[in-house]
């Protein structure tokens, strides 16, 4: 159990002790595919996780699908969109056995829970269920989204780390933060280290859905946006320092 605030003399201790890990399906992709999971990928994630976990931080994992299959892209094509969507959510439960994987082979005990009955490949999703694995120090890799078509897996992902207390939300992606403007697009574009989920909703900023955002703000859950690609990244947010985007109640004017 991490205390936070308590490290030793040589280790810097955690902030968080209980943290959902929002890994979006395209963070499986590794370089330049479109398309599916790239295993080598996969074990760099899990090994990102396993120095998190080795603090003593409890993680939950809400992972995506948009490597496989979006119900929106597929019902552009012409798919029914609840078709689509019950898709998507399938598409989550093939990354999570991708992740326990290669967790597992890192001999990190991990459990999949999944919102859609499926017994013979993962276990329900139930909260208390999930809380008392991280208690004995589980990863906990939640799967097919939140049950229902019309959703994201950054909603299942505030409505999970509500559900089960956690900390904060570390939301992955492939930039390091929020930024003013599109960094790649225009030099004098800077990161915003920290803002209210007001400033987020009022100036539009694509963090997240409105769904997940509203839900973070209703729930008082921490949302931190980082660099995934950052080696050590995950591990430097549980940390505390300073990379990414933190958004919460006070957006650092308290
Ligand atoms: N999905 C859904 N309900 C949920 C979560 C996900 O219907 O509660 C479907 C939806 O079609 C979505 C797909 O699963 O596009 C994959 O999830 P998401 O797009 O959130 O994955 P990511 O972009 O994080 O890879």
């Amino acid at each position: 159990m991490v205390v936070p605030g308590h490290g030793t003399a040589n280790e810097p201790a955690p902030v968080y002790s209980r943290v959902v890990l929002k890994l979006s399906g395209e963070a499986l992709l590794g370089g330049q595919r479109n398309f599916g999971i790239h295993h080598d990928t996969v074990r760099r994630i899990a090994e990102e996780i396993g120095r998190v976990h080795a603090r003593g931080v409890e993680i939950a994992v809400v992972i995506g699908g948009g490597n496989i299959v979006r119900g929106v892209e597929a019902s552009n094509h012409g798919l029914d969109r609840v078709a689509g969507d019950y898709m998507g959510m399938l598409a989550t439960v093939i990354n999570a056995l991708a992740l326990r994987d290669a967790l597992e082979r890192l001999d990190i005990q991990t459990r999949v829970q999944s919102a859609i009955a499926m017994q013979q490949v993962a276990e329900p999703f139930i909260p208390r269920r999930a809380i008392r694995h991280l208690e004995k120090g589980r990863v906990v890799i939640l799967a097919a989204g939140t049950g229902n078509p019309f959703f994201t897996t950054d909603t299942t992902a505030a409505l999970r780390a509500a559900e089960i207390g956690a900390d904060v939300l570390l939301k992955a992606t492939k930039v390091d933060g929020i930024y003013t403007a599109d960094p790649l697009k225009d030099p004098s574009a800077a990161r915003l280290h920290h803002l209210s989920y007001m400033d987020v909703l009022n100036r539009g900023l694509a963090v997240m859905d409105n769904t997940a955002l509203t839900l973070c703000m209703d729930n008082g859950t921490p949302i931190v946006v980082f660099d995934l690609l950052a080696e050590g990244s995950i591990d430097r947010v549980v940390l505390g320092e300073d990379i990414g985007t933190r958004v919460d109640a006070d957006g650092g004017s308290a």
